[in-house]
């Protein structure tokens, strides 16, 4: 062990928020080592829309996401299960860009900053002040500080024994791009029994077709194409898009056991950060924002108290614990209201009613679950 490097930070998981993070850190001249399990490109089950509230932050980091393409997005449109339909600007707006693409420009960006392994943590340790880290192909990394960005479910999160993973979750998602009509300004949520499904368009013009289901609703038919068909198209948006959309992908991907439960921000002296600290409801299209904003907290904390040489650990968790229950807590339980409403069809036609009648409640509910600009 003695002939180890200790990292200042040890980032776990490379989606945006260990991304965000480990440049952040490594700008700023620490000593950042950011293990990822996959090589990039990848895609990933995602809505794929991106709140503006990052944009700038993210040109401050070196990313511009406009610069690979990235479609400027201003307008939303809803509907429900029956087809009523809710059209209303965004108050900030955002942009709709793949994830295949979005987390490939951090990580080339990164690269020039930052040492990058692709591997599998398998454990983390703590003693005597410093972290060990183990990774499935035996390697073993030292660093004063680890960073947990491993997502919404990891085997790390079962090593850690936290409590979300005990429980079942009831949730699947599905996510492919498909070449169809659809306005590229427009991020688009339709409802349909026991789940919705955002649409969206990319960088390369494909239309990213996101959805969010309970298992209950999936398991009465079983099979992605027939669900499709005989669910998602009782609305006659979706059964529009889908009778003439082309898919781009061999077949659409999946991910299953989508857990919301709270999770704690830090957890055994690891400092969560993006989905690992807590993961909003898919349609507040708000959740890589939060990836991203956790990222810039953790990180600007992080700086001002280890590289003045002023590090107290436990004062450092005590305020990050603080600072995310403050900025995130309130949207992930209005986030949390709105998917209930969304779920139960008599709630969600009066919602409906309602905003008809007072076309403000969509852009403040927005705003509700959406942050200032960075
Ligand atoms: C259906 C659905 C739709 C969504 N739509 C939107 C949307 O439109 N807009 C929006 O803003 N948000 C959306 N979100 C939320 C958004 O996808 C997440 O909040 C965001 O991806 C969080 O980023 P992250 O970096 O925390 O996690 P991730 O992007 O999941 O990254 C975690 C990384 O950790 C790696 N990893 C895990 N374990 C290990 C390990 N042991 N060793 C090494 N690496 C590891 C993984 O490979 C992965 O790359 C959606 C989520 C869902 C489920």
């Amino acid at each position: 062990m003695a002939d180890l490097i200790t990292y200042d930070a040890l980032i776990i998981g490379g989606g945006l928020a260990g991304l965000t993070c480990a440049l952040h850190l490594s700008q700023a001249n620490c000593k950042v080592l950011l293990v990822e399990k996959h090589t990039y490109p990848h895609h990933k089950v995602c809505g794929e829309y991106v709140s503006n509230e990052v944009l700038q932050y993210l040109k401050n980091l070196g990313i511009d996401p406009y610069a690979k393409g990235a479609k400027k997005i201003s307008k939303f449109e809803m509907s429900s299960k029956n087809g009523a339909v809710i059209q209303t600007e965004l108050p900030l707006g955002g942009f709709g860009i793949s994830r295949y693409s979005f987390d490939n420009i951090l990580y080339e960006e990164l690269r020039k900053h930052a040492e990058v392994v692709f591997d599998t943590v398998s454990s983390v340790s703590f003693s005597s002040e410093i972290f060990t880290v183990e990774t499935q192909n035996k390697n073993r990394y030292k660093a004063h500080y680890v960073v947990g960005a491993f997502g919404k479910r990891s085997n790390i999160d079962i090593n850690l024994k936290r409590d979300f993973i005990r429980e079942r979750s009831s949730w699947l998602a599905v996510k492919a791009h498909y070449e169809c009509d659809f306005p590229e300004d427009t991020v688009a949520l339709h409802n349909f029994e026991g789940g919705y499904c955002g649409l969206s368009k990319t960088e390369t013009n494909a239309v990213n077709a996101c959805y969010l289901t309970t298992y209950k609703s999936f398991k009465r038919v079983g099979a992605i194409g027939a669900f499709q068909e005989q669910v998602l198209s009782e609305n006659p948006y979706l059964k529009d898009f889908f009778s003439t959309a082309r898919l781009l992908f061999d077949k659409p991907l999946t991910i299953s056991q989508i857990s919301f439960q709270k999770k704690e921000p830090v957890t055994n002296h690891i400092f969560m950060i993006g989905d690992s600290a807590g993961l909003i409801h898919p349609l507040c299209g708000n959740g890589m924002a939060m990836a991203i904003h956790a990222a810039k907290l953790f990180s600007e904390l992080f700086l001002s108290a280890y590289k003045t040489g002023h590090a107290d650990r436990s004062q450092l968790e005590q305020l990050y614990t603080d600072i995310w229950q403050k900025t995130f807590s309130k949207r992930l339980r209005t986030g949390r209201r709105i998917q209930n409403m969304l779920l139960r069809p008599a709630a969600t036609s009066i919602g409906f009613r309602i905003a008809k009648v007072v076309p403000a409640l969509v852009p403040n509910l927005i705003k509700h679950t959406h942050g200032n600009v960075l």
